[in-house]
Order: C-alpha cells, then sequence, then structure tokens
C-alpha cells in the first residue's frame, strides 16, 4: 500500500493522492516547503509573470505580505529548495536540442511567447493555429518570392525558428503526456 502511495508521489511540484482510496482525484499540494495542506490559492512567482506558486490559505496569505518565498528557510534549506528547482529545469534544458530556457512546469516559457508574438498568435494558440500562422506569414517573405531580399530572408528566418521553438515545444508535452 505504502509502495503505490509512493508512485503517486511526483516530488516537487507536489502532486498526490487526495485519499488513497480515489487516487483519481489528484490535489497540488501547497509549494510552501514542507506545508502538507491542499494548495488552492494561485500567487505570482514575480512581478508580472506567468508561473504561479499554488500555496494553502494560510501561506498565501503570508507570500503576499512577504513577498518572499525562500524567507523563513534557513540557508542550507534556502539551497536546497534552490538547487531541487534547477535541477527539475535542468534535465529538461538539456533535453533541448537549442538549450532554450523553459518555465518547466507545462506553461509557456519566455521563447514560446516571443515566437507566438512573432506570428501574431495568443498564448493558447494550438499546434494546427501555429502552422497555419507560420505558413501564411512565411510565404510572403520566403526567398523565392523575394529573391535577394536580405530584409525578408531575415523575416523568413525568424519565422523558421519561431516555429521551430513551437513545434518542440508542443513535442516534448506530448512525450510527458
Ligand atoms: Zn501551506
Amino acid at each position: 500500500m505504502s509502495k503505490a502511495r509512493r508512485s503517486n508521489d511526483w516530488g516537487f511540484p507536489r502532486w498526490r493522492g487526495y485519499e488513497s482510496a480515489r487516487e483519481a482525484a489528484m490535489v497540488r499540494l501547497c509549494d510552501r516547503h514542507g506545508c502538507e495542506e491542499v494548495g488552492n490559492c494561485p500567487a505570482p512567482k514575480a512581478p508580472n509573470s506567468p508561473d504561479r506558486w499554488y500555496f494553502c490559505q494560510q501561506h498565501a496569505a503570508e507570500y503576499n505580505q512577504k513577498w518572499d518565498y525562500f524567507e523563513g528557510l534557513d540557508k542550507a534549506e534556502r539551497d536546497g529548495r534552490a538547487k531541487a528547482e534547477r535541477s527539475e529545469n535542468a534535465g529538461y534544458a538539456e533535453a533541448q536540442h537549442y538549450g532554450w530556457a523553459s518555465s518547466g512546469d507545462g506553461s509557456r516559457s519566455a521563447d514560446e511567447m516571443r515566437s507566438l508574438e512573432l506570428l501574431g498568435l495568443e498564448a493558447d494558440a494550438d499546434i494546427a493555429a501555429v502552422k497555419k500562422a507560420f505558413r501564411e506569414r512565411a510565404k510572403l517573405v520566403h526567398p523565392d518570392v523575394r529573391p535577394g531580399d536580405a530584409e525578408a530572408a531575415k523575416s523568413f528566418q525568424a519565422l523558421s525558428l519561431a516555429y521551430e521553438v513551437l513545434k518542440q515545444a508542443e513535442e516534448r508535452r506530448e512525450w510527458k503526456g
């Protein structure tokens, strides 16, 4: 029984079965170090950041007051926490051919956001919309259409890179399931 429960423990971010009898019902635990409460209060990781912590009510209040997630941890805990978060993202980053940074939590990375912007798309655009936007924009600046046009060639390259970023991000999400 304890073995089955361990397999539900993904480490950080900490998702676990809400009750052992109902393993399908997953809840997110509070992101505050050492807290076992349900984390249902989102709080931005930094001003203007789309990334969110999920805290229990008490820790969300504490976080909003102090605005420093690491506060309250001693130095060893703080280093350990920072290291854990780095290594969690490191495997993800190393797997990427071009080494683009990623938020690692399934939300869009800064590179993806820039790529979407270049293609004139919103953050929730799916891969079909990405393909469509890329084709429409790329054909206007394609070297076959604008031979010898350095500006067009640059635009075409930027669009191609943006498309590649988004395509690879989509593939990574599929692997992760
Ligand atoms: Zn908490």
